[in-house]
This record gives C-alpha cells, structure tokens and sequence, in this order.
C-alpha cells in the first residue's frame, strides 16, 4: 500500500514538469487543465478566463520569459460581456379605462438593440410584417412619429421562400425608425407560436437611440386586440395569405412601457511574454484561449440544461500550442535570430476583441512585425494528416517555404490565400502583416459542450506544433513581403458591392468604424481613412455594422454614393463609386 501511494504522487510531479522538447504530454497537461470544469469554459472577463491567464502567464514566468507589457504579462481592457433583462422592463396597452399589463418574458421581452426608454404613445399601426420595398410596402406613406407601431415576425406567405426577397429583422427596425418610429412591437414568430427568448444575446453593436423595441407574444395581443374588437387572426391572415399590404391604424389604444437592459462590462486581458534578441525584427505567434463558457454566446448547444463549454480544441490547443513553442524556444535561444513574441487573446469569440485591442495597443511598432502565425484549433489532426493553412497569399515567401518543410513530414496541407479568415489573425493582417493560421479541421464538437480534451489527438497536434516550429526556423532567413488582397467579405451577410472598408470590431460607438481600407479599393480612392467612422451612406443612417451592410444592399455596382464619414472632430462628405469583386 506505501509504495503505491508513493507511486503515485511521483507520477504526478513528474506529469507536471513539462520537458523543453515539443511532446505529447506537456500539450496534453496544458489542455487538460485550460479544458477542465473548473475554468468554466473561459468566458472572457470571467473566473475561468482569469484563472487560464494565471496559468499561461505562470508557464512564461517558469520559462525566464520576459512579460511584454512593461513588466507585466498582462494587457487588461474593458469587455462587455453580460447583457441583463431587469425586472425594471414593462409594458402595457390602455384601452379606455381597462389597462392590460404585459408580463415579462411570457407577453413580452426586450430586444437586444432596444435602448433603455420610459415612454408612452397615444394610437398607433399595425404595419404588417414591417417590409419596405419597391414591389411590397408596408410603410408607404406612414407617418410613426409619436405612435406605437406593430409589426410581424417572418415574411409574407408568398416570399417565404424566395431568397432575393429576404429582409432581416434588423432591416425591417431600420425602416420603421426612418418612418419616425420611436415605439416598436414585434409580434414573435406569430406562425409556429413559440415561446419568447428568455434572456438577450451579447452584441457589441450600439442600440437605436431614443427607441424601445419589443417582442411581443401573439396571445397577449390577441387579447388586446379582442378588447377592441378587431380579431387577430383575420388581420393577419390578410397580411400573410392576402394581398393586404396598408397599415392599419389602432385607434383610441395607448402603449405604455419601461425598456431597461443592463450593459455589464468585465476586466478581459491578453497574456504575452518576449523572446528579445535584439533584433529589430520581430515574429508574433498567438492563439486565442477564451471560449464560450456557459455557451452565452454563439454556441450550438441546443439542450435545455445549460452546460460547460471546454473548448478543448477551440482553443485550449492552440493555447497549448503557444506555451508549447514558447517552451521550444526559451530553452533553444541560440537557434533565433527574430525576436518571438507569444501572445494568448481573449475575446476571440466576442468578435476578436483582444486582438483588435493589441494591434491598437502593440507595445512594439507594428511596421517591426514580420508575420504573425495564429493557431486556432489544432488538435484534431485526422489520420489522414489533413492539415488547413489559411493565409497563403499573404505573402510571396508564404508557399515555397510550407512545402519544402512539408518535405519531411508529409502533411496533406490546404492552402486558403484568403488572410482574413475568421480568427485572430485577421486583426494582424487588416494591419498590412503576413499571416498564417493553422487549423486541423471542423467538426462536430464544435461549438458545443462535446468538445472536451478526451477528443484530442496529442501525438497529432506535437507532429502539428513540431512542424511550425520548423516553419518558423526557416523563416528567420527569408524576407518577407505582404500582399494585400481584398476582403472577401465585411461582415456575416453577402452582398454584390464592394467597397474595402474593414471594419473595427472593437468599436462600440454610433456608426460604423473602419480600422483599415485595402489599397486600391473603392474605400480608398474616395479617401477614407482608417479609423473614420461612416455614418451616413447614401440616404442610410448609420448607427452600426449592421446598418451599413443593409445601405451596401440598396446600390449596385457602378453607382456612385455619397458617404459621411466623422473624421476626429470634423464631418466630411465623400464620393464612393461601388465595385464588384
Ligand atoms: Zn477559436
């Protein structure tokens, strides 16, 4: 019984002495840790993410390396990242003298992008399903100022499935807001009748100032409506199997509401540590280590009861990748001839928060960064070998030199150009800096709660980590040039105009921010500039990403838009003439 107790806390010492060389086992102590229950999932700004910056930051300390941020290892900012519905949210139709209070969560909600408004409106419309266009208005000629208006979730039975007809929710408050609308209702998925979001999903875009925008349940209106003695159901059989497009006007009805969302923002931080060789040249290599942790964000978890997020591949591996080659590198100085800087973001999943933050707030100048390598889910290498490189054509060097230190190890690579693919080194790039990401495929964990360190392929993911420590060795030899081709896409929706703005997600303000425009592009030739903020294009007032992805959708290419942009302190006017791609 003594000796295998004895046994047994040696194996542990000896489990967590991770070994200079690139091994199985260190990644698999670093991801087991970054992706156990304890650390939560590692939302940003949270307990776990604090206690998985602890963790790599101690890694470096234990390394010698020196932290990047004047002394420190941390670069601290400030994230939203809880959006609360308060019990203060109220609404309530008055009807003559009988008033009918909505209840919270099972009559009505608030949507995310309501601004929070105490407020009240006499008469009001039924506006339909709240569609503006040339070929179906339901807002022809109406005037919302100082009314209520309502409107329907979905679209009209006969466009339900055409494409080009689609219009999104975001666009159809849009309409109403130019309408003069300040009061909005938005009857919830009237056709399937389902239940009402019980909670808001985290968006960083601002809200639409000065309006209150609710969904409602279609049984609570359908009782307000009975009192007034218009069937419900008739109404909106007109709107969704007829032709009936008109408003219809309530008349002698008032709204009453209180809209309240609380906006919580949380210390985030990035974690980096230097390899200094006094060079003037440096090699930036970084993974984000946040993930979803309750899944309050962007998860595909379905299930009822919440669960824990490990993100285990997403991104407790690349994480474990970083600390890995740091490890590599402290103890094989004499092998550098660039400085390495590692860096760990958080606020990845929030829309690359942390890395937006550091290429604004570089402790070294961004023109001395040669390339930046980004490993973003790199622990599920198949048997196949199947490895994706994404940025390629980043720069000319980029090919030659992954295929010959291919040459030994036989990886079945995919190369992607594109450097604006959806990870951290997008940030990176939209800053004119070569790029690679390193990724070894989807799958059906992702995202969700199943993807847990049991699934990893360690062995797999040392050949991975083995491989760029080569790459990055051969790298030091080379000059490196940057191509900057255009963004593929601006944000999640497609469009036919290009304009070659790239925007800044870390951006929270009115409007739409630009952190860079690609040479060339139309952007450019008007004279925008990065760090402008357009806010008007063409007859569209932009308040955020979202309003200005509808304005591209209104123009064709050849035409040519008027676009305001706030320059510092100054407004300027300028002519955009849209392309194709
Ligand atoms: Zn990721």
């Amino acid at each position: 019984m003594k000796k295998f107790i004895f046994l047994l806390s040696l194996t542990i010492v000896l489990y967590s002495q991770t070994k200079p060389e690139i091994n199985s086992n260190d990644i698999k102590y670093y991801i087991e840790y970054l992706a156990s229950d304890k650390l939560e999932g590692r939302f940003t700004g949270t307990v776990g993410e604090k206690l998985a910056g602890d963790f790599i930051a101690q890694h470096y300390k234990k390394l010698g390396l020196k932290p990047l941020f004047n002394g420190n290892y941390f670069q601290e900012f400030e994230v939203l990242n809880k959006i609360e519905i308060s019990n203060e949210n109220k609404l309530q139709f008055i009807i003559s003298n009988n008033s009918f209070e909505a209840k919270l969560y099972e009559d009505f909600v608030p949507l995310v992008f309501s601004d929070n408004q105490n407020s009240f409106a006499e008469n009001g419309y039924i506006a339909g399903f709240g569609i503006s266009k040339k070929e179906y208005d339901n807002l022809k000629d109406l005037n919302l100022k100082d009314k209520f208006v309502i409107i329907f979730d979905g679209l009209p039975k006969k466009y339900e499935k055409d494409r080009q007809f689609y219009v999104d929710l975001r666009s159809k408050v849009r309409n109403l807001i130019d309408k003069g609308a300040k009061n909005i209702l938005i009857v919830y998925d009237v056709i399937n009748n389902k239940k009402l979001p019980k909670k808001v999903e985290l968006d960083n875009s601002p809200v639409y100032k000065n309006t209150a925008i609710f969904y409602i349940s279609k049984n609570y209106l359908k009782n307000v409506l009975k009192n007034n003695k218009i069937d419900f159901d008739t109404l909106f059989n007109g709107y969704h199997f007829s032709n009936n497009v008109l408003p219809f006007e309530l008349k002698n009805i008032n709204v009453k509401y209180t809209s309240d969302l609380r906006r919580i923002y949380s210390k985030a931080r990035n974690v980096a540590a230097i390899i200094d060789n006094n060079s003037n040249e440096y090699l930036v290599i970084g993974a984000h280590y946040d993930h979803l942790g309750w899944g309050e964000f962007n998860s595909l978890y379905t299930g009822d009861t919440p669960q824990i997020h490990n993100g285990a591949d997403d991104n407790a591996s690349g994480t474990a990748g970083v600390m890995e080659l740091a490890e590599y590198f402290a103890t094989h100085k004499e092998k550098l001839k660039y400085n390495l800087i590692f860096v760990n973001f958080t606020g990845e999943e929030l829309g690359l928060l942390g890395s937006a933050y550091f290429v604004k707030n570089s402790p070294i100048p961004l023109e001395q960064i040669k390339a930046m390598i980004n490993f973003d889910m790199i622990g599920r290498l198949d048997t196949l070998n199947s490895l994706t490189i994404n940025g390629t054509g980043t720069s000319s060097v980029w090919k030659n030199l992954i295929d010959s230190v291919n040459y030994t190890y036989k990886f079945n690579i995919s190369k992607i150009d594109d450097g604006y693919s959806p990870s951290d080194n997008t940030s990176f790039y939209a800053q004119n800096i070569p790029v690679l990401f390193f990724f070894t495929g989807l799958h059906k964990d992702y995202h969700r709660p199943s993807d847990d360190a049991d699934k990893i392929n360690f062995s797999g993911e040392s050949v991975v980590l083995n491989y760029a420590k080569d790459l990055i060795l051969s790298m030091q030899n080379k000059e490196f040039d940057v191509i900057i081709t255009p963004r593929k896409k601006e944000t999640r929706m497609s469009y036919k105009v290009y304009v070659g703005t790239v925007p800044d997600f870390s951006f929270s303000g009115q409007g739409y921010k630009i952190s860079s425009v690609t040479k060339d592009s139309p952007a450019d030739k008007a004279g925008i500039k990065g760090g402008d903020i357009i806010v008007k294009f063409g007859e569209v007032n932009v308040a955020n990403i979202y309003d200005y992805t509808y304005a591209l959708s209104k123009y064709n290419i050849g035409d040519e838009v008027d676009v305001v942009v706030q320059r510092n302190t100054e407004q300027l006017k300028l002519k955009v003439v849209l392309t194709g791609r």
